[in-house]
């Protein structure tokens, strides 16, 4: 599971990838046989209700930036592959970020929509009522707007504690993404799952290793 944040241009940070960096990064996906699957296929892929296909991998964008639509969805569907978008729904409509109607044509392309909470908080340091409100009006916005089930998660910052996942429980997410280092695999908790954080500042040769040795191992 690759997690993207921003692609566009601003050299020196980390979570904002460079167009041309992410047109190589899916050409090698594409030149390389992996499979990008959508949140449906992943499911199945984790649950071993479906044979896995070749190197099986999940395109992750969280927060929702403007570019997700405007740069990499062009780029994706040159390949024909799905992706699955985290939105933190009160960043929606603000500047540099996607508005519904941009949330509704990726939804309408292929991808799958969920909740990355309202304000993208650290949910730790949340009370137990603030955090239930965070995750579960994201959810029930996305599910309003798009008219889908918006049944899994990921954690800003990657950050979570015992309440966070009590809560997750209860509202029945079935998987929740951390930005734990590496492959998601059927072996970790669904509410523990892991990523590969893409970082804009290595070089491709780095991208391609961590995406090889996490397929492989
Ligand atoms: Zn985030």
């Amino acid at each position: 599971m690759l997690n993207y944040h921003s692609i566009g241009v601003a050299p020196g940070n980390t979570y904002v990838l460079h167009p041309d960096t992410f047109v190589r990064q899916m050409d090698y996906l594409a030149a390389h046989h992996y499979t990008p699957m959508t949140l449906a296929e992943f499911a199945s892929v984790i649950t071993n209700k479906m044979p896995s296909p070749a190197h099986p991998v999940l395109l992750t964008f969280d927060d929702g930036y403007a570019n997700n639509a405007e740069v990499a969805l062009p780029i994706l569907q040159q390949h024909g592959f799905p992706a699955t978008l985290y939105v933190s729904t009160g960043l929606v409509n603000t500047p540099g970020y996607l508005t519904w109607p941009q949330i509704k044509q990726l939804s309408a392309a292929g991808w799958d929509i969920a909740s990355h909470t309202v304000t993208h908080p650290h949910l730790p340091m949340l009370s137990k009522k603030a955090q239930r409100e965070e995750i579960l009006a994201a959810r029930t916005q996305i599910e309003q707007e798009l008219g889908k089930s918006a049944n899994t998660f990921a954690y800003p910052y990657g950050e979570f504690n015992r309440t966070t996942l009590s809560i997750l429980r209860k509202a029945k997410f079935r998987y929740a993404f951390t930005t734990l280092e590496g492959w998601a695999s059927s072996d970790q908790p669904p509410l523990k799952l892991h990523r590969i954080v893409v970082d804009s500042q290595k070089p491709f040769e780095d991208w391609v290793q961590q995406v090889t040795e996490a397929t492989t191992s």
